[in-house]
């Protein structure tokens, strides 16, 4: 990742974009404004917001100064045209589709074969009459083999679930541009702190701020973030940014809006008609937590790789992953997209098999055993018996998630105490 030649740097960003120094705030210059509904200066301002021929408090209750300063600021880190706040990472994913699919389309899907994101993406999504088709996110031909002339969007993870692994973003992305689908990344686990998916290719990027980005595990939130790069225009495929719109006036949305038609489609389209609204509070503890992001990733990046290196020379330990450690497959990726560090979530096999992967769970205490993920929190689970539990033996292996696995997200503890942690918790006897 190239360093921006000109301008500020990312934790500079992190801190300031979207919310310049006001006098009338004072030094910290986030508030929290929480409006449910906007006062018109008279009719025809309020026609005029009605007929989207400017932006203000509609009905959408999206736009605000708090969510808009979270907007503008995860579009300047990502390096996007423009973003939309919703109410969780899957509002966020549930919207982005809405823009893109309709009944009978179909979407392939790289990764997110857990929990509750596989209920939503093969159960949920099926009431609407959107296939999916699964790719194995780090195997290149399985997304050319779910390609169909139905297929509307190409969708991975950066970092893969359960951990430990990167998706070769620019190869993915070539798939995409070939059948004129639209990239979208799932950046959740990486940040762009180690990871920009547009400098790659990606057209759209969502975000759980659920987990690293707000990052003390105390909100629910996601973001929609548009890169202004896909030509929506005359394609007849996506036509609720494509077709005029009789209700608003005979509006075409990717005309109108140019590149940031996907961000505002998803705001009036979708976050306008369903609901699923952020609140500014929220806001501003993402905003909050986003203002030590670039300090947060860096430690948490650093005590993974030490923990990945202490267990890879563990003997209860058969193999971990890790794209930082000097010897993993994913290691030549890894320096391509993820330079300033590996990330927080690594994945390991126990050499005693089920057995030792529930014992080594049970018996830890720093580390809660939770599914959840980033945070300042150290946290182990073992995907099989929980997130992964609906697969087949074989798809969970497939999936990198064998009864043996075990994933771990290292917090920002001290790193002597989580490697004790570990070694106390995988001692035999
Ligand atoms: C948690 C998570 C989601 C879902 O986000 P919510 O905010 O819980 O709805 C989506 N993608 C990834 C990678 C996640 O870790």
């Amino acid at each position: 990742m190239t360093e921006q030649a000109a301008g500020p740097g990312f934790a500079t960003l992190a801190i300031h974009a979207g919310a310049p120094a006001d006098p009338a705030l004072g030094a910290g210059t986030t508030q929290i404004d929480q409006p449910a509904g906007g006062v018109y200066e008279d009719i025809e301002q309020a026609a005029a917001l009605f007929g989207l021929e400017g932006f203000g408090n509609d009905f959408s209750r999206s736009f605000n100064p708090t969510n808009a300063t979270l907007e503008e600021r995860i579009a300047t880190l990502e390096g996007g045209t423009a973003a939309l706040a919703v109410a969780s990472g899957r509002a966020a994913q549930f919207l982005a589709f809405h823009m893109l699919l309709q009944a009978g389309d179909e979407l392939i899907a790289g990764g997110h074969r857990y929990g509750g994101q596989m209920h939503q993406i093969d159960q949920a999504y099926k009431t609407f009459g959107w296939n999916v088709r699964w790719a194995d996110p780090v195997n290149l031909e399985s997304y050319q083999r779910a390609l169909s002339p139905q297929t509307k969007a190409i969708f991975v993870e950066s970092f893969p679930n359960p951990g430990g692994r990167i998706v070769d973003i620019a190869a993915v992305a070539k798939i995409a541009k070939e059948a004129r689908v639209p990239l979208i990344v799932d950046n959740t686990l990486a940040t762009p702190y180690l990871l920009r998916p547009f400098e790659h290719g990606a057209d759209i990027i969502i975000h759980s701020t659920t987990k690293f980005l707000g990052g003390h595990d105390a909100l629910t939130g996601g973001l929609i973030i548009d890169g202004g790069t896909f030509p929506w225009q005359a394609d007849a495929r996506f036509p609720l940014l494509s077709a005029p719109r009789p209700d608003y006036g005979g509006l075409v949305f990717a005309e109108t809006f140019g590149n940031f038609a996907f961000a505002t489609a998803c705001r009036i389209l979708g976050l306008n008609e369903l609901g699923p609204a952020l609140s500014p509070f929220n806001a501003f503890l993402i905003l909050s937590g986003l203002e030590t992001l670039a300090l947060r990733m860096q430690r948490h990046s650093e005590n993974a790789l030490r923990v990945a290196e202490h267990l890879a020379g563990h003997a209860a330990v058969s193999a971990v992953n890790y794209p930082g450690l000097s010897n993993d497959p994913a290691q030549a990726l890894a320096k391509i997209y993820c330079p300033r560090g590996a990330g927080p979530v690594l994945s390991c096999r126990l050499a005693g098999g089920f057995e030792a992967a529930a014992t080594v769970i049970a018996r830890l205490r720093l580390f809660s055993s939770l599914t959840e993920v980033g945070d300042t929190r150290s946290r182990a689970s073992h995907p099989a018996s929980t997130t992964h539990r609906h697969l087949s033996d074989l798809e969970k292996i497939d999936a990198c998630a064998g009864p043996e696995m075990i994933r771990l997200s290292i917090g920002l503890e001290d790193i002597a105490d989580i490697v004790a942690d570990l070694d106390q918790a995988l001692a035999t006897g």
